[in-house]
């Protein structure tokens, strides 16, 4: 019989992080430029997977969040596809055999971590949400190995909020073009959360998934593409790159 997932505690502080970042929203004064730059980008570079189709509820797209976490987009096809024909739901989900999950995950590694991961969420929504995916931010950070990026995420794609989103990628897109030592650390870092408030334009979604993208195809991380860079020019890392 599977553990019964423990509710998150620090959901609510993380909570705090992103909302209260709004407030404090400075007014860069690169921040025009960057929102067009991004709306532009999204428009004409947009990476196709499945879990972005039109038709993708909010648990496909929430497994898909997690699977993601470290992971290629591309390496995540496959496996996610797999969970979804076999697992279409929570409840599902949470009756999954430990060994069946490991092998469908095994791709990916980690399917240890990966498979007790998915457990645990698939038994919290079942256990505290009737089986759906909470509609609020706050419920969402509550879950067990969601965490702020997953969280807004879902939000914002499959809710349709206007929230920012900021992982890993995105952080390195921030630190390159501003100079800031941003901290690494999403949950100690207001001033990225800030940063992404200041350039997300109303139609938030196509916005964020062109964040995403160019973090993966332009502002990559062991080889940037600066010399094809638009935003070279008031960039401080693209600035001090060689020609
Ligand atoms: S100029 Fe280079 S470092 Fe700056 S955003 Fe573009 S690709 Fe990234």
């Amino acid at each position: 019989m599977p553990k019964q997932p423990r509710i998150r505690t620090d959901g609510p502080r993380e909570f705090r992080i992103i909302t209260e970042s709004k407030r404090l929203c400075p007014s860069v004064a690169l921040s025009p430029r960057l929102r067009a730059y991004f709306q532009k980008f999204s428009s004409e570079t947009y990476r196709s997977f499945p879990w972005r189709d039109s038709g993708v509820g909010a648990f496909e797209l929430l497994i898909a969040e997690v699977l993601l976490r470290q992971t290629k987009g591309d390496d995540v096809v496959g496996p996610w596809l797999a969970l979804m024909a076999k697992y279409p739901d929570a409840s599902r989900l949470s009756r999954a055999r430990e060994g069946t999950l490991k092998r469908i995950l095994q791709p990916l590694g980690l399917q240890n971590q990966r498979a007790r991961a998915l457990r645990e969420i698939a038994l919290a929504l079942v256990a505290w949400h009737q089986g759906r995916v909470p509609l609020t931010l706050q419920e969402l950070l509550r879950l067990p190995h969601v965490g702020m990026y997953a969280a807004t995420a879902v939000s914002c794609f499959a809710f349709g909020e206007r929230l920012p989103i900021v992982d890993a990628n995105i952080l390195r897109v921030f630190r390159r073009i501003t100079g800031v030592n941003l901290k690494r650390d999403l949950r100690r870092s207001p001033e990225a959360w800030s940063l992404a408030w200041s350039i997300l334009p109303r139609k938030a979604s196509e916005h964020n998934y062109g964040m995403l993208d160019f973090s993966a195809l332009v502002c990559s991380p062991t080889k940037p593409r600066c010399e094809v860079c638009e935003l070279r020019a008031i960039c401080a890392y693209g600035l001090r790159a060689r020609p």
